[in-house]
């Protein structure tokens, strides 16, 4: 009989505990300090848990600038395809949404948590609420139990760490367990937020909280080079700006700005115009409203709140009657809508990120076992590991198959 304890019962957990348990020999224990599993899961997808995504394997590689190749054999061994079908086996019935992500298709995360609940009694898993890992206990190198908060268990096989990363620490995942990987030597890449969003100390932005544009360009400059740009969705908040296109943006800025590097966006509002298109576009308006003045001048082109702004960002009167712009002044305004600038100061903290960037070194882990490479009868699955994706279902599904791929290993060394 193998004894195989795993640390952590989130996504990665989970599913390792599972897999692990399909061997009857197998005695596993999984132990979450929470009263419950899964408590991230249950507040993912805003409550709705976006379990994967349909894209296939080089988009989902491209989807995770965190290490993404690290994950090809455990895709291999069970990807999006095999997630859907788990969860259409257990009772979950899922449905694909925009963008290629997928949900369950009662929109209801504790459904995803109730059933993975109910599939651990049916496996047989000893789950111990309740109980937090304090500490891996290792002999000549090699995994031989865990020592916890209330006792401890000896004559382990296997301890599979799956004890999450950094991020809502009220969800259980607190960065303890980048803790209890690093005391056994395992090297910890820095943590940093990614999906965060981002903070400046400009009075316009703040004054803009609630304000979504959609269409926009946003490029990111880092000391005064473009380091990147994405297309899509934004949001003005109280602080700084968040939405889609900039917790995506947001992995790397983190990382900039933790070097004490200066960063700036500017948002084209209107990409696809060409500088020309844009001012004859404005050409056309200025006409249509010829005796308005300027702030009534541009309600066909921008959101309302935003006019104010931009005209003043140009320095343009906004009483001046929209027939008495001149041309530089025109083409000011073409410059600042196409170009509003953004210093940021910094990120949200990594407790508010959606997702950790940094955890234990992929280099010291077997990428085909999930096994360390340092300590035999040590498995590492989840967020963890020094891997994180873009939001889409990605970094469940990384959790899912290096759980997966975790526990299978596990049972079968
Ligand atoms: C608000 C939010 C929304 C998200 N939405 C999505 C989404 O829709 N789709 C998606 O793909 N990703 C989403 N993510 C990211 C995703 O939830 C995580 O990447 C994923 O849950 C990581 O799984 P994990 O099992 O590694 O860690 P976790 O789910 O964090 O699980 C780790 C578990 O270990 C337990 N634990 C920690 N330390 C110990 C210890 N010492 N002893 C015992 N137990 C311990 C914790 O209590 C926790 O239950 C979201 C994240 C957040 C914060």
């Amino acid at each position: 009989m193998k004894k195989i304890v795993v640390i952590g019962a989130g996504a990665a957990g989970i599913l390792a505990a599972l897999q692990a348990a399909k061997k009857d020999d197998n005695k596993v224990i999984l132990m979450e300090r929470n009263d419950r599993i899964g408590r991230k899961l249950m507040i993912t997808g805003k409550g709705r848990c976006n379990i994967t995504n349909v894209a296939d394997l080089p988009t989902f590689i491209k989807n995770i600038p965190g290490n993404g190749k690290f994950l090809y054999s455990a895709f291999r061994n069970f990807f999006n395809d095999d997630v859907i079908s788990f969860f259409e086996k257990i009772g979950v019935a899922t449905k694909v949404e925009r963008g290629g992500r997928v949900f369950p298709q009662s929109d209801r995360a504790v459904e995803v948590v109730d059933t993975l609940c109910k599939c651990l009694y049916d496996a047989k898993v000893e789950l111990q609420l309740n109980t937090k890992a304090m500490k891996i206990i290792t002999a000549d190198h090699k995994v031989t139990g865990v020592k916890t908060a209330v006792g401890q268990i000896t004559s382990a096989d296997v301890v599979i760490l799956a004890a999450g990363g950094s991020s809502y620490p009220a969800t259980g995942s607190d960065g303890n367990g980048v803790h209890l990987a690093s005391v056994l030597g395992h090297t910890i890449e820095e943590l940093h937020p990614a999906l965060v969003p981002l903070e400046t100390d400009l009075d316009w932005v703040k004054n803009l909280q609630g304000l979504s544009l959609r269409n926009v360009r946003v490029s990111v400059f880092t000391e005064g080079k473009k380091s990147a740009e994405m297309f899509g969705e934004m949001m003005f908040t109280h602080f700084g700006v968040t939405g889609p296109i900039i917790l995506s943006l947001s992995r790397a800025i983190a990382i900039s700005l933790s070097k004490r590097q200066k960063v700036f966006l500017t948002i084209n509002l209107k990409p696809a115009l060409t500088p020309e298109q844009l001012d004859a576009r404005l050409q056309r308006d200025f006409k249509k409203y010829a005796h308005k003045q300027m702030k009534n001048a541009m309600i066909d082109l921008l959101p309302h709140r935003l006019i104010p702004i931009i005209l003043d960002l140009a320095y343009i009167n906004g009483e001046k009657p929209a027939d008495q712009l001149s041309k530089k002044e025109r083409y000011k305004l073409v410059a600042t809508l196409r170009n509003l600038s953004v210093d940021i100061t910094k990120s949200r903290p990594l407790a508010e990120a959606i997702v950790t960037c940094g955890g234990v070194n992929v280099k010291e882990i077997d990428p085909k076992t999930m096994q360390s490479k340092l300590i035999d009868g040590l498995y590492f699955a989840g967020e963890v590991v020094d891997v994180d994706g873009y939001t889409g279902g990605f970094n469940l599904q990384a959790a899912f198959s290096m759980g997966y791929t975790a526990g299978k290993n596990a049972s079968d060394c």
